[in-house]
């Protein structure tokens, strides 16, 4: 990591990534508030033996230790990322309230929930259109035909669209109407796909595996960041434990760790960890005022008919209450729930 004095100038931060890729090593440049970063992939020894550390405009030269690099929180000097998605802010002290159901059932469903968590101030909209299953009979989402009607919704109701990509060779339909692409838990450690999203360029919901470490997260986040990506979202999503009295274990810790070891905004989803739709509240208050940067949470109009994940899904009438809780949580810790008059 190469950091810039905070008066270099253009044409100094230039010559640095010149002569650092003229020796064939990669920068990824982070324009931080006060100074800019080089982050350097390469051979160590090509690009130590440049001797930058006299170099105009260069401050200092520093290792990173973490097998992660572009997501650690040191390239930004513990500064987090904020991004902004369709017009709103998520990250800092911006927190995403992402709703909506689990699957794309029908254009009736899917407009109603759209609706209804935009009216009471969600900050994206989530549906699946490819629906990752644990058996291969069940219902696997509406492909293309759930991806017009996550379109619909967007332009009837002006929310950008979180929806879930589990093969590459449907890219194409999905960068058509996704503003954040979800990567499910069990596609976590898909490398090819990892890389062909930190290529493809969108912002990327990365779930944690369900088995899977914090350092395998962010190593994870390393493969689409790598690329030139800079908008991952992480999310944790539950773990398997050894407790089976509910679905998954929510691991909160995870919050406040990931947050020291990273800039990337930390996302909650609550829905998939619980299992159950009355612990969905208390979990989602817990995160908000753990410090998470958002919450993803199912929701559907009548879940006791809903495809999938049913027993889970809050019930839309109820979504407005639960919005202004988690409002109230999420002030706890210092940060509001992001809509687009919020980011104007
Ligand atoms: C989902 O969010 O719809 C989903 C399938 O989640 P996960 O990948 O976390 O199981
Ligand atoms: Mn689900």
């Amino acid at each position: 990591m190469i950091v810039m004095k905070q008066d270099a100038t253009e044409d100094e931060i230039q010559a640095v990534v010149d002569r650092v890729e003229g020796v064939g090593a990669r920068t990824h440049r982070i324009n931080g508030d006060e100074l800019t970063v080089l982050g350097v992939l390469g051979d160590r020894e090509h690009v130590m033996r440049l001797e930058l550390e006299g170099a105009a405009g260069v401050d200092k030269l520093v290792p990173i230790l973490k097998p992660y690099k572009l997501a650690s929180s040191q390239i930004r000097h513990g500064e987090p990322s904020v991004f902004e998605i369709g017009g709103r802010k998520i990250g800092g002290s911006n927190f995403a309230l992402i709703a909506g159901p689990c699957t794309v059932e029908s254009r009736e469903q899917t407009l109603g929930t759209a609706h209804t968590v935009a009216a009471a101030g969600a900050t994206l909209f989530r549906g699946g259109a490819y629906k990752p299953r644990t058996s291969p009979y069940a219902f696997h989402g509406l492909g293309v035909e759930g991806l017009r009607l996550l379109a619909e919704a967007k332009a009837e109701t002006g929310m950008p669209i979180v929806t879930e990509l589990m093969d590459v060779r449907d890219l194409e339909p999905v960068l058509e109407v996704a503003d954040v692409i979800q990567i499910g838990a069990r596609n976590m450690q898909n490398y090819t796909l990892l890389t062909e999203l930190g290529r493809a360029g969108r912002p990327v919901l990365l779930k944690r595996g369900l088995s899977a470490t914090l350092e395998e997260l962010l190593n994870a986040s390393e493969y689409i960041l790598k690329e030139g990506n800079e908008h991952v979202l992480l999310c944790e999503r539950g773990i398997r434990t050894f407790e089976t009295a509910y679905r998954f274990t929510l691991d909160l810790t995870a919050v406040p760790v990931l947050k020291e070891l990273t800039h990337l905004p930390v996302i909650v989803d609550p829905s998939h960890a619980a299992g159950r739709r009355d612990l969905v509240q208390p979990l989602s208050l817990a995160a908000a005022a753990v410090g998470a940067d958002g919450i993803i949470v199912e929701v559907h109009p009548n879940p006791d008919e809903a495809i999938c994940d049913g027993p889970q899904q809050l019930v839309a009438d109820e979504f407005a209450a639960y919005a202004e809780k988690v409002g109230q949580a999420a002030a706890v810790a210092g940060k509001t729930i992001s809509t687009l008059a919020a980011a104007a």
